[in-house]
């Protein structure tokens, strides 16, 4: 604990992982491990974790990288920060991360940029951005983040780590400042795969205080892990390799399914002819999610306050939130608000939900007689800091390959799969529903 400290401390000025460290807690923590003796039992006691600003931590503050929550200090934990803690893990800090997890860069932070952890002039990613760069900087062996268009994967890929987005209603979201609360899922960044399995099975389960979170037996995801790929059905979308899509990118990829086939794996092309549509429907529906959930933030009830005497309560609305929010939430809550209203529904949200049907039935179609699909997390590899923030529709075209997977709430992971002129590629590899498992046997035999 106290090197990962003292490692966050000194990497700020140069990556900015952090908004807020859990400097006195997290070493009160360690002492009180160490005081009753290693938990042999535990492999998770005693181990620093980095926690993506978005989830809430008793007593230690929580901005989700707003202005609008940058004074505010829940007073209970998110369902998964208590698992953790309750096995001994220890929370070191708060990491950096887009404003209420809007973006794919960790640029549009009130808590300034975040570096990649290869190449300090490129993104990290984001909006998970704060927690991979940790990861792969070595900071933490842990972080946690959430995906809700692929927040997890795309970071883990620009870092060269393993990030893993489970199915949805796999891991409690209680405690997880809304975003889409129909796409959202929290998942655990790591350097190696069996990392990653170990603190799924700590943090999945079913939880009655979030609704959406499934009833499913939670195996212990290290088990099985070894069984190589020998007979594994995988499908390879066309779409996955179409134009727009990164060079150097794709050889890495290419190259990689071959190896699954040299150890024994059933590659076969397949077609998922809606996906190209991912993208449209997301940020109509991911935005009218997002601009219900944001309702919440109004002045009165959480953080930032405009407050001044002689107000209207509508004057202390409209000013807390010109004030609190970042424009690219600003965006989302407009384009939300107007895709909801009276008159537009039918041919927005309703269409949007209706593409998104259609991309369900896509997955499910190929999931009939494949076990995983495999290509490119992301389109290209980690780009130039401020190369893309005044192009919201470019910074909204990364998400290409990682966006339907959430629309279809199937589980996908990002693992490195090899470099591209000196950056890391991401591998991902998409499972069937709840089949976390085969993702996590299919990846260690290549790791
Ligand atoms: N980049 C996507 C967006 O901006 C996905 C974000 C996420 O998964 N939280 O909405």
């Amino acid at each position: 604990t106290k090197a990962a400290l003292k490692k966050a401390k000194n990497s700020q000025s140069e990556i900015n992982a952090y908004i807020t460290l859990n400097e006195e807690n997290a070493l009160k923590h360690a002492a009180e491990l160490d005081a009753k003796g290693i938990d042999f039992q535990n492999i998770l006691s005693g181990i620093p974790f980095a926690i993506k600003d978005n989830l809430v931590t008793k007593g230690l503050r929580t901005t989700a990288a707003s202005h609008i929550l940058d004074n505010f200090v829940p007073v209970y934990d998110a369902a998964v920060i208590e698992k953790l803690t309750s096995l001994g893990a220890i929370t070191i800090g708060k990491t950096n991360m887009d404003e209420f997890a809007m973006g794919g860069s960790t640029e549009t932070s009130y808590f300034g940029k975040t570096a990649n952890a290869w190449d300090h002039t490129k993104v990290p990613g984001g909006s998970s951005g704060g927690s991979a760069s940790a990861v792969a900087s070595g900071i933490v062996p842990v972080a946690l983040g959430s995906d809700t268009g692929g927040s997890i994967r795309q970071p883990a890929a620009f870092n060269g780590i393993v990030g893993l987005k489970p199915t949805y209603g796999r891991v409690s979201r209680w405690g997880l400042i809304a975003f889409g609360s129909s796409l959202d899922q929290i998942g655990p960044f790591t350097r190696t795969v069996k990392d990653n399995a170990r603190v799924l099975s700590a943090i999945a389960g079913k939880d009655q205080r979030d609704t959406t979170s499934e009833d499913q037996a939670v195996p212990d995801f290290t088990k099985g892990i070894e069984a190589g790929v020998k007979g594994l059905r995988i499908g390879v979308p066309k779409e996955y390799f179409a134009a727009g899509i990164d060079e150097g990118v794709k050889k890495v990829i290419k190259q990689v399914i071959a190896k699954f086939e040299s150890l024994g794996a059933e590659v076969d092309e397949v077609s998922l002819p809606h996906s190209k549509y991912g993208i449209a429907a997301y940020y109509i529906l991911a935005s009218s999610e997002a601009s219900s959930n944001l309702q919440r933030f109004d002045g009165i009830r959480y953080g930032f306050s405009a407050r001044k005497e002689g107000e209207t309560l509508e004057d202390l609305y409209v000013q807390t939130r010109s004030e609190g929010f970042g424009a690219e939430v600003k965006r989302r809550i407009m384009l939300g608000t107007f895709a909801l209203s009276a008159g537009f529904y039918d041919a927005y949200f309703k269409k949007g939900a209706q593409v998104r049907t259609l991309i369900i039935q896509d997955f499910a179609k190929v999931f009939k007689d494949h076990d995983v699909i495999l290509g490119p997390t992301t389109t290209s590899t980690a780009f130039d800091l401020g190369s893309e923030n005044d192009d919201p529709v470019k910074m909204y075209m990364n998400d290409l390959l990682t966006i339907p997977v959430n629309l279809a709430g199937l589980p996908g992971m990002s693992l490195n799969a090899g470099f591209s002129d000196g950056l890391p590629v991401g591998l991902q590899i998409i499972g069937k529903p709840f089949d976390e498992s085969t993702i996590y046997q299919t990846a260690y035999a290549f790791e």
